[in-house]
């Protein structure tokens, strides 16, 4: 027997989830995030660096992303947005079959000013949806922004994910910036055990993609 429940789920397999919390004031429920419980590279001698990509999946780059990463041999680490998630589960699941890490950046995005009600809701809707489609819990989880002081880092935190910044940025949200100078960029910064911000989804990514 079928609950209708059930019965939705297997037609609408994602179907999104309800709307956020909408009181949300920071109950201090969770404990604050620190640059301590946070890594922006790795400590080695090793000539080994991460290539991270944020704000997918994008059904125009993350494509492009997908066949360099295979022509190179390069592993990612996506960080993906819920609400891009929802709309390309097939994407996500390519990256997954290419054997690319798959990480939580939130269902919506938010920068400053989340609170713990609707922190814990962007980090676990994102977490239920990249299990159904994966069957695999995410462990990583990016703040938005990068900004620790909100709802978002202090939840993932408190579900034991592990905090992820960066520590190469070449500024590739900005879509004037040429793929040369996008490129030259990171050459310029990365050391042994660097953790590269790019970007797959979120704007116009040619520059990114070309770089
Ligand atoms: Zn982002």
């Amino acid at each position: 027997m079928f609950s209708l429940a059930m019965l939705l789920a297997l037609a609408f397999p994602f179907l999104p989830p309800p709307a956020p919390v909408k009181n949300d004031a920071d109950t201090g429920h969770f404990l604050p995030v620190s640059q301590a419980d946070v890594s922006s590279s790795i400590s080695t001698t090793q000539k080994v660096v991460a290539l991270t990509l944020d704000d997918g999946p994008s059904r125009r780059y993350t494509p492009i992303a997908l066949q360099v990463a295979q022509t190179e041999h390069i592993p990612l680490t996506f960080f993906l947005i819920g609400q891009e998630a929802v709309k390309h589960p097939d994407l996500v699941l390519q990256e997954q079959a290419a054997g690319h890490v798959i990480g939580n950046h939130t269902w919506h995005h938010p920068l400053m000013g989340v609170g713990d009600a609707s922190g814990a809701w962007e980090v676990h809707q994102t977490q239920l949806l990249l299990m159904k489609i994966t069957g695999q819990r995410p462990t990583l989880f990016r703040p938005p922004g990068g900004e620790l002081n909100t709802g978002t880092a202090a939840a993932a935190r408190a579900d034991g994910l592990q905090l992820i910044t960066w520590n190469v940025f070449p500024g590739d949200t900005d879509a004037k910036l040429s793929a040369d100078v996008l490129a030259k960029s990171v050459l310029a910064h990365v050391r042994p055990g660097s953790i590269i911000l790019m970007h797959d989804g979120g704007g116009h990514r040619d520059s990114s993609m070309a770089a």
